[in-house]
């Protein structure tokens, strides 16, 4: 009765392509994918090819414009199939809103149609080891150094940290003012100093790349801070 009334008869044809998708291209590999601990970047691109990557992202950043309840009906199959492994949620949901609602223009343009058409990986970085539910007590780095910025620190627990090429990382680039001091940064995978460490065993979840990332003098462009600077 429920879905009735929230689902309209377009919400309902999307389910079936999201279904015949998870049927085609996700549950013959997911045991394969449980046992390499980790998808194939491939699916991303075929999930990219039939929209279904940041679908409520406005169209002229590569999205479907589409309301949340799109977003639901993915979640919604990807359960009702036990398909575990694929981190499109973090991708789409969180990662791309944190672009789209603090990102400049040119951020928005570089990455999000990419983030959509599955050619991008995205990711973001809070969890440390020493720094869970107690988010305060990271203790990454971003110290300005002219129109950079110098990270240094790791990160655990970090969803899709393998196939990653972007990373939101949230740091303290003004350490001494506490939990206040923090901000975040765009990472690309591939920046000298930034390594991706092991996939994390877990008890389920176990297509899913959680990973180590750690950060050894990176340097980044001041221009790849995301929103303001905490200060
Ligand atoms: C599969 C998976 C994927 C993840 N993906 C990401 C990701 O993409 N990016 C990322 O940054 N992190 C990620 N995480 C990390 C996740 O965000 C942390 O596990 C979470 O923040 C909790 O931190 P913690 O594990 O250190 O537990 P802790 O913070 O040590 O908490 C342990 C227990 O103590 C309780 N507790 C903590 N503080 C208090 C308090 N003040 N009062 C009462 N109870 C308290 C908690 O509720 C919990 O039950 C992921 C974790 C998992 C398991």
């Amino acid at each position: 009765m429920l879905e009735r009334r929230l689902f309209t008869a377009d919400h309902e044809l999307f389910r079936d392509t999201v279904r015949r998708f998870i049927a085609a291209e996700i549950t013959p590999h997911h045991d394969h994918w449980e046992e390499q601990g980790y998808v194939d970047r491939e699916l991303w691109l075929k999930a990219g090819q039939a929209g279904l990557l940041c679908l409520t992202m406005p169209e002229q950043y590569g999205g479907a414009g589409a309301d949340r309840l799109y977003s639901t009906i993915m979640i919604e199959e990807a359960a009702r199939a036990g398909v575990s492994g694929p981190g499109f949620s973090l991708h789409s949901e969180i990662v791309a809103p944190y672009l789209m609602r603090y990102g400049t223009e040119e951020q928005k343009q570089r990455y999000l149609p990419r983030m959509a058409a599955g050619e991008t990986i995205a990711a973001i970085a809070m969890t440390e080891p020493g720094a869970g539910s107690d988010l305060q007590a990271i203790r990454t780095t971003a110290r300005r150094d002219g129109d950079h910025y110098v990270i240094n620190g790791s990160k655990t627990y970090i969803t899709n940290g393998y196939n990653c090429d972007l990373v939101v990382l949230v740091a303290k680039t003004n350490p001494e003012l506490g939990a206040k001091g923090t901000s975040l940064i765009l990472v690309e995978t591939g920046t000298e100093g930034f390594r991706k460490g092991k996939r994390l065993k877990k008890l389920g979840l176990k297509a899913q790349d959680t990973s180590e990332l750690f950060f050894d003098d990176v340097r980044v462009p001041a221009s790849n801070l995301l929103g303001r600077e905490a200060c």
